[in-house]
């Protein structure tokens, strides 16, 4: 049994640092929400006063923060992680965050001495609550074998993308690919269904045809098609549309820094920037079949 550091206990957070009370770990979990933190208290961890508090004892730091800038700061600041983990810990950052500061982060723990791996999920927040999510790590072999028993306890697959940062790249690769998938479907289903034709016979045909893919048979955008995708319960749930506008956004800081083209997914980008614009950040991102039919508002 390790003593383990869990600090960012939000909708992907909470349920994976559950999974880790469930096998038996002793946690000690911080974050800024103490209603957050409350939730775990009371399932048996510890409830940390400060991220100081937190690594103090703790063999493992594992973190899930939204972005690039709560990681930095976590880490890097006066009163962060690198400032008071003990020598010998882990540190698991989980966030999808860009592979730059993946590489700086990690680079600022390796000059003290301390091993770090990024390991972005995929999955999802019912992945997280199942304990079925994927790790896609980057960092050192040696520190993936460490972390692999814990990442059991939360996923079912783990993947090792290559060196520091190489975990944020093919999680970003992924979310890309994902975005143009949703809005391309949502984008056939609405030219169908403005023929006339029944959505669900629809997306049933293609499912069977070449243009099969995860949004259309397992997070179908249509409301009513699919009971349980997040599209059948108002698009809520599930994973936000800004958090989708924010992987594509470092999808094409990405691009731009290997000089990659990467024109399908900048065009994802645009289309999410101008649904969040239209106040529907919050929303699944499935939601964006609004943007291609507002008179009907997507809730048919
Ligand atoms: P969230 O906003 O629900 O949770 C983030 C938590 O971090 C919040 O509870 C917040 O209070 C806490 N936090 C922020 N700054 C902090 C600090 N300095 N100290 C302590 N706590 C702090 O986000 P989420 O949905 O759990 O997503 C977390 C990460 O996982 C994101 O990078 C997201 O892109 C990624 N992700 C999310 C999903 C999903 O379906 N939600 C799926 C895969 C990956």
């Amino acid at each position: 049994m390790q003593h383990i550091a869990f600090i960012g206990l939000g909708n992907m957070g909470a349920p994976m640092a559950h999974n880790l009370l469930r096998a038996g770990h002793a946690l000690s979990v911080f974050d800024l929400s103490a209603a957050a933190v409350e939730g775990l208290r009371a399932a048996g961890a510890r409830a940390a006063t400060s991220v100081a508090d937190a690594v103090a004892q703790a063999g493992v730091v594992i973190t899930m923060l939204p972005a690039d800038r709560h990681v930095r700061e976590l880490y890097l600041g006066a009163d962060g992680v690198l400032a008071h983990a003990p020598a010998g810990a882990l540190l698991i950052d989980c966030s999808t965050i860009s592979a730059e500061v993946a590489r700086e982060v990690a680079g600022a723990a390796a000059a003290r001495g301390l091993a770090m791996l990024d390991a972005p999920v995929s999955g999802g927040t019912a992945g997280a609550a199942a304990g079925t999510l994927t790790f896609i790590v980057g960092g050192d072999a040696q520190a993936l074998e460490r972390a692999r028993a814990l990442l059991d306890h939360m996923g079912k697959n783990v993947f090792h993308a290559g060196a520091a940062g190489a975990g944020q790249v093919a999680k970003i690769c992924n979310n890309m690919l994902l975005g143009i998938l949703m809005a391309g479907t949502a984008e056939a289903l609405n030219l169908g269904v403005a023929h006339g034709l029944d959505p669900k016979v629809l997306s049933d045909i293609m499912a069977k045809s070449s243009g099969r893919n995860w949004a259309l048979e397992l997070y179908n955008p249509w409301p009513g098609v699919m009971e349980a995708a997040p599209a059948s319960r108002g698009y809520s749930g599930g994973f936000g549309s800004a958090l989708m506008l924010k992987d594509l956004g470092l999808a094409q800081q990405a691009a731009l820094s290997a000089q990659a083209a990467t024109p399908l997914g900048g065009l994802a980008r645009q289309l999410y920037q101008l649904h969040q614009q239209g106040g529907h950040g919050d929303l699944d991102f499935s939601s964006i079949l609004k943007l291609f039919r507002p008179r009907a508002g997507g809730d048919r």
